[in-house]
């Protein structure tokens, strides 16, 4: 466990910027998959639970941080995962955790309450929403902020659920920064991120959100993106995920050259992990 997480220059052909490599922090229950997990399995133990149940896609990274922690704490892990039967290299990963895993179609996928009750009404089991969304998480994001030594202009993260970011803005509230929160929505349209934040933090004063930058949807890719990932890991040697952290990191140098952020202001960006999701893209960066 590297804790707090340390902080890196990155220079990218002339761009400067610095990046919390909260993706070192552990290499399973990477970034800000840690820090969701961190008050959620504290609540869980506190109530005696010995089983966590979640939910995600094949390729969700919460679900190898779920696994992983699970088996670290000593508690049982299931899992519903959305659509048919697959094996991938995050999957198998979640099995050698010990993590138990449920395949169930997309419409049974909908009712999550529903699946739990059904399959774990007996046991002692916890439920972790997808993608570890909740009060606890965001309480765990806000520790971010608390680690830094320094101020920064900006702070950039990635948003699926908006949990992090929600995290972040609450300790830039909280230490009353003068920081501008920058969030990178991956979703497609991604403006219902700004009320997902509202809901666990109503103060959104320094929040801007960059609804441009998601490459298609959830999980899309296109040439431009892959060669942009390569490129970066090639210079800098720090590795980006195609469906988060590649996205956040695009955004920044394209707002640098448009002149839209100022290039010799003082920016960090979140590394929040998810390196698995590359194994999910392999024909893709085959192809470029
Ligand atoms: C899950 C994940 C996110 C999204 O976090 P939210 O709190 O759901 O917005 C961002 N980056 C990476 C690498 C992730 O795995």
């Amino acid at each position: 466990m590297q804790l707090p997480s340390p902080i890196h220059q990155v220079s990218y052909r002339g761009f400067n910027f610095f990046l919390k490599r909260d993706d070192l922090i552990d290499p399973f229950v990477s970034g800000n998959k840690w820090r969701k997990l961190k008050y959620i399995i504290q609540k869980a133990q506190q109530q005696n639970s010995t089983q966590l149940v979640t939910f995600g896609g094949a390729y969700s990274n919460h679900l190898l941080a779920t696994a992983a922690a699970a088996a670290k704490h000593r508690l049982k892990a299931s899992a519903f995962v959305r659509g048919e039967m697959v094996n991938n290299e995050l999957l198998m990963l979640c099995k050698l955790f010990g993590m138990q895993l449920h395949f169930v179609d997309r419409n049974a996928y909908m009712d999550k309450q529903l699946l739990f009750d059904q399959h774990y009404s007996n046991a002692n089991a916890y439920f972790i929403n997808e993608g570890g969304a909740s009060e606890e998480a965001v309480l765990g994001c806000s520790e971010i902020i608390s680690e830094l030594q320094e101020p920064f202009d900006h702070i950039f993260c990635a948003a699926g659920t908006g949990t992090t970011a929600a995290g972040l803005l609450r300790g830039i509230n909280q230490s009353q920064l003068h920081t501008r929160l920058h969030v990178v929505p991956v979703l497609k349209p991604g403006e219902f991120i700004q009320d997902e934040i509202a809901a666990y933090e109503k103060n959104t004063n320094c929040l801007n959100l960059h609804c441009d930058y998601h490459f298609g949807g959830y999980a899309k890719t296109n040439p431009q993106l892959i060669q942009f990932i390569k490129d970066f890991t090639a210079q800098t040697g720090i590795l980006l995920d195609p469906i988060y952290t590649g996205k956040m990191c695009y955004a920044i140098i394209d707002l640098i050259e448009k002149g839209i952020l100022s290039g010799s202001d003082k920016i960090l960006a979140i590394h929040t992990g998810g390196l698995f999701g590359i194994f999910g893209k392999k024909d893709e960066f085959d192809k470029f």
